[in-house]
Parts: structure tokens; C-alpha cells; sequence
């Protein structure tokens, strides 16, 4: 555990646009944001959620400013999508300069430099030396998707093999490789055929506390010979870090043990980066930690500083068996994104953030731990407090056991956005608070999120 900071110096104050302070002008959901739900109840598809009823209207460094003039301090980034703000400036220019020239030509049409400097970027960013290649595409669904078509082409084979509390995306492929039924997967079906599901290593809630990462590992490759045998397995593919199933930190040495027998056998190890990558776990990517070198690495969220762009990286030999057209879509590598994801790279080394995230690691993790010890330690609420860099989590359970508590978690998360913290939750269980500041926020904006936090933690007991 890295050792407290002292202020100032482990997260110093960004330049900003907005102040970066938490305020509260009206009750929280405020009048326009009230007639905004009225007017979008009329018209938008009941089936798309949002964990927060107020309406955005400007963000910048740490804080989203509703249409209310309330000023919230955000430790969601848009589920770990703005790590380098929601309006950086370098990132804005970029879009708008890109905008000014063509904002669409269609790669597979009239192709441009910009998709090619992303890949460069990403062979030089993504973990291993090798030759590598990549493909561009929108979303994180899309990216898992082509990951996939790829690696059954590349070994002739058709099984995909997925963990207990995968999150990998809504489409049909993707929800089937997903585990979670509600709200995913409930009543979608059918899903795709040949989609294996595996026991993933989650240390707080192992049968046997004292397995280590490489038995856990080998139990889920006994299930993997025993289900389908590595002559018919195409993939691996995991989460290094799992997002939506709880922010699950695989005990070490699961994730290198599952890459070599990949290796082994001839299975593509796809690592979904989706969440984890881009600086949030205080490394280029999740997988670095382990200095694991997947085959197949897909990206998203955090790449384009809040516009849509997704990415398949890897071994050239795999991406390159594909027969020409073989992949693609219309909008895949659009130029803006293209663009942003140049500009959003380049401030992501400029302010080192992935120092900044493990900076965020040290400010948050002591804080959490005394609470933890306040309120009972082992017998209190809080069961398990994880992550790395700034994708850090708080498993809260019924305190004297182990079990879920998602009623106290949804109390914790409403406490804390009547405060001005927006805070996000979940888990299989739904009963994780998870962290996801943008890696530019300061240090007192950090404070004082995490007061509101362990105040509304105290007061769920
Ligand atoms: C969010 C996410 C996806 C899906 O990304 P979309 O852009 O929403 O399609 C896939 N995998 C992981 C790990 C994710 O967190």
C-alpha cells in the first residue's frame, strides 16, 4: 500500500476552466432538471437508465454542473471515460480543428492520417514488444465483438471462454460473454453459441481464503478442459481488473498463469481493457501490473477523452490472417475521435496521470481503511476495500458477515448525491461503491468527496 502523501505535492491543483468546488444551490434534483425528466419521460425509451436525476450542463476537471446552477463533484467520469477531464482543453482544440477539415470520410472509402497515428500510438502504449497491428471501431461491445471474430478465424476454433462477473458489452455476442442476467441479459435471448463460463479468482469471497492466484487459475483451466479442451478453445477473455462485476482484483498470479497455458495451447488471450485502461490503475494498462502480454488487448472508454472511439490491438500475426474487408464498420476511427484520442494521449503524458492515479490510490485507500477500522473492521459494514490507482472500490455487507448489502450501498450512493458527490455503484451483488475520479481532479475536491463519502457510509450503518 503506498504510504499517505503529503497535500499538495501528490495531487497538485490543474489549471481550470470551472471553480472546482462542490455547491449546492437549489434541492437536488432542481426544477429544470425536473421538467428535463418530465419531457424526457414523453419521449425516450424507458429502457435506458440513469444513475443520477440531474441534467448536465457543463463539466470540467472534477466537478459537473447541473442545469441548476449545482455544482457536483464527479468520481464517476462518466464510467471511466473522461480520465482527462470532461472539456480538456487540448482535447477540445483537437476536435474542433479536426471538425473545421472533414468529420468523416469513411476509413474503408478515402482514408487519413489520423487512424494511422492511433495506431502507432497504441503499438507503442499496449503491453509487449511485438509486431503488432490494430482496428479501429466505436464502442467497447464492438471492440470485444471483432476481438473475438478474430481470434476464431486466426485459430480455426470456436470457444470463447469468460469468467463469473464478466462485463464485456450489450450486443448479442457481448451479452452473452457477459454474466450478470439483470439488467443485461434478462429475457434478450437467444444467445450466441460456443460461450464457456469459468470461475474467476475474487480473494474476498473465496470458499478457501488461502488460494493462491495460480490455484484459482488452474481450477478455471480444469473447467476449460473439462467443458471444451484447449483444441476447441479460440479465446480467453477476461477483465484484468473486472469493471461492472465489481471492480474484482484477481489474486496475483491468476492472470499470468491463465496467459501461459494460453500460450501453451494456442488460445488467444484477449485482455477487455475497456475500463481499466488508459492511466486509471496508475499504468498505461491493467495488465502491466502483472507484466502480462495478452495477444489480443481491446480498449475504449478512456482512450478519447469522452468521444467514441474503440480499439483491437495485438499481434500482428493474428490481425493480419483476416481477409481484406473482413473488418470494419462505417464510423469506425471516425477523424474527430481519432483526433481527441492524439490529443487525450498526449495529456495523459504531459500530466503524468498515470501518476496522478496511484497519487488518487494513496489519498483514498488510507481514508477508507481507518473508516473500515472505525466502524468495526472485519465485523463492520465495510468487507472489502480494493482496486488500483484511481478504480477502487468498497464492498459493503450486512456487518458481522459476508453478505451483500445493496440496500445500504443504493442509501450510500443517494446520500451522497444529495451532497453534491456523484458517485457510482456495482457488482454483481450490487453492493460495491466504485471510484472512478478523472484523474485530473485536486486533491481538496478529493477531500471533501471523500468527508461526504464516509459521513454517508457512517450514516447507512
Ligand atoms: C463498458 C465496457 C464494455 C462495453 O463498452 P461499450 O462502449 O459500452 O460498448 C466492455 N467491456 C468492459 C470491460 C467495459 O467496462
Amino acid at each position: 500500500m503506498a504510504p499517505s502523501l503529503t497535500s499538495s505535492s501528490a495531487l497538485p491543483d490543474l489549471e481550470a476552466r470551472l471553480p472546482q468546488q462542490r455547491k449546492l444551490v437549489t434541492e437536488v434534483p432542481g426544477p429544470r432538471s425536473r421538467e428535463l425528466q418530465q419531457r424526457r419521460a414523453a419521449v425516450v425509451a424507458g429502457g435506458v437508465g440513469s444513475s443520477m436525476p440531474v441534467y448536465a450542463a457543463d463539466a470540467d476537471g472534477g466537478i459537473i454542473n447541473d442545469v441548476d446552477g449545482n455544482s457536483f463533484i464527479d468520481l464517476g467520469s462518466g464510467i471511466a471515460v473522461t480520465n482527462v477531464g470532461a472539456s480538456s482543453p487540448a482535447v477540445a482544440a483537437a476536435v474542433s480543428e479536426q471538425a473545421t477539415h472533414f468529420t468523416h470520410t469513411c476509413f474503408m472509402v478515402t482514408p487519413y492520417e489520423g487512424y494511422i497515428q492511433v495506431a502507432e500510438e497504441l503499438a507503442r502504449l499496449t503491453p509487449g514488444d511485438h509486431e503488432k497491428r490494430t482496428v479501429l471501431f466505436n464502442s467497447g461491445a464492438e471492440a470485444v465483438e471483432n476481438a473475438v471474430k478474430v481470434a476464431r478465424l486466426a485459430t480455426g476454433r470456436q470457444g470463447v471462454v469468460v469468467f463469473d462477473h464478466a462485463y464485456h458489452g450489450r450486443t448479442n455476442l457481448t451479452m452473452g460473454l457477459t454474466a450478470k442476467t439483470m439488467p443485461y441479459k434478462s429475457n434478450f435471448g437467444p444467445f450466441a453459441p460456443e460461450i464457456y463460463r469459468v470461475p474467476m479468482s475474487y480473494p474476498y469471497r473465496e470458499e478457501n481464503p488461502q488460494i493462491t492466484g495460480e490455484q484459482a487459475a488452474r481450477r478455471a483451466i480444469s473447467q476449460i478442459e473439462k467443458q471444451l479442451g484447449a483444441e476447441s478453445t479460440a479465446a480467453i477473455l477476461i477483465e484484468p481488473i473486472q469493471g461492472e462485476g465489481g471492480f474484482i482484483v484477481p489474486a496475483e498470479g491468476f492472470l499470468p498463469t491463465l496467459a501461459a497455458w494460453a500460450r501453451e495451447n494456442g488460445v488467444v488471450f484477449i485482455a477487455d481493457e475497456v475500463q481499466s485502461g488508459f492511466c486509471r490503475t496508475g499504468a498505461w494498462f491493467a495488465s502491466d501490473h502483472e507484466g502480462v502480454v495478452p495477444d489480443l488487448i481491446t480498449m475504449a472508454k478512456g482512450i478519447a477523452g469522452g468521444m467514441p472511439l474503440s480499439a483491437v490491438t495485438g499481434r500482428a500475426d493474428l490481425l493480419d490472417a483476416v481477409h481484406p474487408g473482413g473488418l470494419g464498420g462505417t464510423y469506425g476511427g471516425n477523424p474527430v475521435a481519432c483526433a481527441a484520442a492524439i490529443a487525450t494521449l498526449d495529456v495523459m503524458r504531459e500530466l503524468d496521470l498515470a501518476g496522478r492515479a496511484r497519487a488518487i490510490e494513496g489519498v483514498v485507500v488510507p481514508r477508507l481503511r481507518a473508516l473500515a477500522e472505525e466502524l468495526g473492521g472485519s465485523e463492520g459494514p465495510i468487507g472489502d476495500i480494493r482496486g488500483r490507482g484511481a478504480m477502487l472500490a468498497v464492498e459493503l455487507v450486512k456487518p458481522g458477515t459476508t453478505e451483500p448489502d445493496p440496500e445500504a450501498t443504493k442509501a450510500i450512493a443517494a446520500a451522497c448525491l444529495a451532497e453534491g458527490v456523484l458517485i457510482l455503484t456495482c457488482g454483481t451483488y450490487g453492493n460495491i461503491i466504485r471510484l472512478l475520479p478523472p484523474l485530473v481532479i485536486g486533491e481538496q475536491l478529493l477531500d471533501d468527496a471523500l468527508t461526504v463519502l464516509e459521513n454517508a457510509i457512517r450514516a447507512a450503518r
